[in-house]
């Protein structure tokens, strides 16, 4: 509700068209038919399923592909990358939001952390690409959720305590991954990639909201490996978050992580450097 007037040109000033920030146009290629064209020829080389309401991570070599597909019943996931080599550089939702938009589709490129800013991974299939936008403004694979924790749960439940969140899970994963306690690893934990959610924000109010994912079994995403990654992944609690999350209360089901190697890398495709910007 405001509490001030509006101008005389109130109309005037709220007509004003919108710029888009950042152009695509602008961006490095991403290079789809030729990573593509690799895949083609892929052969499978591990594969792990994430437990419904846990979290694992698991390794892909730079020039290789990962696959996530729904299994079993529709689930959501919550996907975590950093660089093998120093997990410091870490996926970079804000970023990547403002070069792509607010959710992720072939094509577009999940980018690390500063000082780095270079590509991790580049999304080369969706079989959820025909979904779009809907009526509400909701669409899939978003970048604008942060995930589901412990701590705001705490903060609005009254103080009670769940510990199966997206948060928590990935935080658990990340320290075994690296053989470390769960309060060192904690700090690399970063806003994720909403893999099969569904979500958007209302017109009218501007609240983020989330509702039942489209995803089905046997529906997938797939990425390229830009640079050697840890990929950590958590089968989200709220299930197909079509109503609750942060409890026990939804369905929930497993998530299978499938590693694809080429049997050619991709053409001209040297691993991407980090930012060549350099401070005065
Ligand atoms: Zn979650």
């Amino acid at each position: 509700m405001s509490s001030h007037p509006a101008p005389k040109d109130a109309d005037q000033r709220r007509a004003v068209r919108p710029v888009i920030c950042y152009d695509p146009a602008t961006l490095p290629d991403p290079g789809l038919a030729a990573l593509r064209a690799a895949r083609a020829g892929a052969r499978k080389v591990g594969e792990l399923r994430v437990p419904p309401r846990e979290g694992r991570c698991f390794g892909v070599p730079q020039g290789q592909f990962f696959r996530i597909t729904s299994i079993e019943g529709p689930q959501v996931g919550d996907l975590n990358l950093w660089s093998a080599a120093d997990p410091s550089e870490r996926f970079y939702s804000g970023k990547t939001r403002a070069l792509h938009g607010t959710h992720l589709g072939p094509g577009d490129r999940m980018w690390s952390s500063f000082p780095h800013l270079r590509p991790m991974a580049t999304v080369t299939e969706d079989t959820l690409d025909w979904y779009g936008i809907d009526a509400f403004g909701g669409s899939v694979h978003d970048v604008i959720g942060t995930r589901c924790d412990p701590y705001s749960h705490h903060l609005l439940s009254g103080g009670d305590n769940y510990h199966h969140c997206c948060h928590s899970n990935l935080t658990n994963a990340l320290a075994k991954h690296l053989g470390q306690s769960p309060r060192q690893a904690e700090p690399l934990v970063h806003d994720v990639l909403n893999v099969f959610m569904c979500t958007g924000f209302t017109r009218d109010t501007g609240q983020y909201f989330m509702k039942a994912s489209p995803v089905r079994p046997g529906d997938y995403i797939e990425f390229f490996a830009e640079i050697d990654l840890i990929g950590g992944l958590s089968a989200c609690p709220g299930g197909d978050c079509s109503t609750q999350h942060s409890s026990d209360a939804a369905a929930c089901h497993p998530l299978l992580v499938e590693i694809f190697a080429p049997a050619k890398p991709p053409a001209n495709r040297p691993p991407p450097a980090p930012s060549g910007y350099v401070w005065p």
